[in-house]
């Protein structure tokens, strides 16, 4: 059986909210999702994750030129930021030579890092719609970013 999964996250990858913003955040999620999904979790995963699209991987691309990024290439850059615990992000891409970070690569479906990472498993939709988001926006303080996942 496989599982769905919205993870929002924020659009800094070492972002934790405050205990008492953390809680805030934690309660509203579960106040929006909690009746249309199997279960909901919030919290800071102690260290920068990288919240990937499962089944749903299509492709990634440098957000510079639009050019395909290699998987094999990205694979490497990817071995290496894990090495230290994904705290630099940055790399060059190879198409256009353009300075950016694996964060910053667009993914499509969309992923990314974070630490702190309310997840939904099993919304009664892919995406939340935006309304919530910008509700929850207003509570962290920060953009926050939607990743869908299937496993
Ligand atoms: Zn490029």
């Amino acid at each position: 059986m496989s599982s769905n999964y919205l993870r929002i996250i924020a659009d800094l990858p070492d972002w934790t909210p405050d205990g008492p913003r953390a809680e805030q955040l934690g309660a509203a999620a579960q106040e929006m999702f909690g009746a249309r999904s199997a279960e909901v979790t919030s919290g800071d995963r102690g260290e920068i994750v990288f919240l990937d699209q499962g089944e749903w991987f299509e492709g990634i691309s440098c957000p510079n030129c639009g050019a395909a990024v290699d998987t094999a290439w990205w694979g490497e850059r990817m071995d290496t930021a894990a090495e230290n615990g994904f705290t630099d992000l940055s790399v060059t891409t190879e198409c256009c030579g353009s300075a950016t970070s694996l964060n910053d690569l667009v993914y499509r479906k969309p992923a990314g890092f974070a630490r702190f990472v309310i997840e939904v498993r099993e919304l009664d939709k892919t995406y939340a719609d935006d309304t919530s988001v910008a509700a929850l926006e207003q509570i962290a303080g920060r953009p926050l970013r939607q990743v869908a996942a299937r496993y």
